[in-house]
């Protein structure tokens, strides 16, 4: 049957496509449906264009500090469209590059939405087609909350599609969304006002380190409201008001940002159909082998719930190939010491367990290490900012089960140290291993 395949994945965002491109590596006929653009949010409206801004605002701190190394150069001129142009020019190119890579794989691209019509089939505007597997990618969507004036609203998409640098914006959120957004538009000359609902930033993350990433933010100018909740917007010519639960409000602002988490991209699908159950948060719930409750039926990615990374979409996404079409029966992916970076001014790189998580886990036989320094580039600067190391060790031989640092170079340092501590290194491993001088990263294997 022409309408049948090995494999149909539903969404060519991160997850989907590295899915469909290894199942097809092992010769399985495959086809990836999409409703928008190729290679999804990462590509689209996350990671790509997000880490474009968060260079270009950190080249404005460049440029601040470039007078103190001898340059007579001054911050004046920034053009926000110029940046804009290039960034949706070079997401154009990946786009197109997806589409190639799609095509070289030999994966049938089908443009639509799709929703199933049984277990083994879905229907895609007129067409229907039919697999031996069908995975779900569907990934995720930004919350709004249903508030008096949510419509004044925008979200990380919309933020994406701004043409122009707004004076005075809030966000509302405290996670990586928020926490992002904030630092590069204070850096490229917004007033920022974060509102949080608890009483700080990055829940979850060590808090040693996330102090620093509030201090710093708090020193760039970014102004915090804690405690609270937004219980209305207002639009008055364009410009907003925000009422506040504490019964404050904030006015004259250009944007307000909702940042508050992301919802699955599940209501299209008629999973009912499929016999596809979903989680109690609503996401869909899968085993280890990202099987879903229906035999034959598979999610992976953000629409799982579980820890919403591109790496990490796109690691479940190929381990299920090899699994389904590889000979590799027990493939999956291990979900545990995974790192990641919070692109913040300055950023903050991590993997495992944070000492609070640790501590909850192992009580009392848990140890600290710790290293708060000014990184070599602040040496001629008057800005300064500092770094903070934080190794979190366990056990009679140490184990390292969480390995942290924020400051200057932190999002490019961790990733290295994350293959020991993946590895299972303990704290004599890192003392044993020669520093490399001078750089931040030696502070790793030189604390005591
Ligand atoms: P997606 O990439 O979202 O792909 C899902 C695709 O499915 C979409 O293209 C969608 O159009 C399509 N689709 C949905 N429903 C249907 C349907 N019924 N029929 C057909 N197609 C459908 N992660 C990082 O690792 N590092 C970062 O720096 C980072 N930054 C981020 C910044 C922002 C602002 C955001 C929002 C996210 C960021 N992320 C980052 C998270 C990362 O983008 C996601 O974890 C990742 O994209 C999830 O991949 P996925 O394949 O699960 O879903
Ligand atoms: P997050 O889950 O990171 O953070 C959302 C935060 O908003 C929550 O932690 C919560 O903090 C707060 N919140 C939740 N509900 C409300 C509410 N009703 N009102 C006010 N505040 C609320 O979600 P994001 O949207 O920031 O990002 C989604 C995911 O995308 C991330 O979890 C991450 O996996 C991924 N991502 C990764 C990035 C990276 O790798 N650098 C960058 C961006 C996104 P609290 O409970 O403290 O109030």
């Amino acid at each position: 049957m022409e309408n049948h395949y090995d494999l149909i994945v539903i969404g060519a965002g991160s997850g989907g496509i590295a899915c469909a491109r290894r199942a097809a590596e092992y010769g399985a006929r495959c086809a990836v449906i999409e409703q928008g653009p190729l290679g999804g949010t990462c590509v689209n409206v996350g990671c790509v264009p997000k880490k474009v801004m968060w260079t270009t605002s950190k080249i404005s701190e460049t440029l601040e500090d470039a007078p103190d190394y001898g340059f007579a150069v001054t911050r004046d001129g920034f053009n926000w469209n110029t940046i804009k142009t290039a960034r949706d020019q070079y997401i154009k190119r990946l786009n197109q590059i997806y589409r190639d890579n799609l095509q070289n794989s030999g994966v049938r691209e089908i443009s639509g939405t799709a929703c199933f019509t049984g277990k083994d089939s879905v229907r895609v505007d007129n067409d229907r087609l039919s697999a031996d597997h069908i995975v779900v990618a569907t990934g995720s969507k930004p919350i709004v909350p249903n508030i008096p004036g949510a419509e004044f609203a925008i979200t990380s998409d919309g933020f994406f599609e701004m043409d122009y640098l707004p004076e005075r914006v809030v966000i509302n959120g405290a996670g990586y969304i928020a926490t992002e957004l904030a630092g590069m538009l204070q850096g490229l000359g917004s007033r920022v006002t974060m509102v949080l609902r608890k009483d700080k930033l990055l829940r979850g993350f060590d808090s040693s380190l996330t102090e620093i990433v509030e201090e710093e933010m708090r020193h760039a100018g970014v102004e915090f409201v804690l405690n609270t909740q937004i219980d209305e917007i207002t639009s008055n010519n364009g410009r907003l008001g925000i009422r506040l639960g504490d019964g404050h409000s904030i006015e004259k602002v250009d944007e307000f940002i909702f940042a508050i988490g992301r919802s699955p991209n599940t209501e299209e699908l008629d999973l009912n159909t499929a016999g596809v159950q979903l989680n109690d948060r609503g996401f869909i719930a899968t085993d280890k082998y990202q099987n879903t409750s229906a035999p034959g039926i598979y999610a992976v990615g953000d629409v799982t719930g579980q820890v919403a990374l591109t790496p990490v979409a796109i690691a479940a996404g190929r381990k299920l190939s090899d699994r389904l079409f590889g000979g590799q029966d027990q493939a999956h992916l291990d979900y545990n010491n995974i790192p990641s970076v919070v692109f913040s001014h300055p950023p903050l790189g991590t993997v495992g367990l944070s000492e609070q998580a640790a501590r909850g886990k192992y009580g009392d036989n848990v140890k600290v290490y710790t290293s708060r320094f000014k990184n070599m580039y602040f040496a001629v600067t008057q800005r300064s900012a500092p770094t903070l190391a934080k190794l979190v060790v366990t056990g009679d031989d140490d184990k390292i089960v969480g390995c942290h640092i924020v400051g200057e170079s932190a999002d490019e340092i961790i990733q290295g140290f994350s293959v020991a501590v993946k590895m299972g290194a303990t704290k004599s491993d890192f003392d044993n291993t020669v520093a490399i001088h001078p750089t931040a990263s030696e502070e790793l294997v030189t604390m005591r």
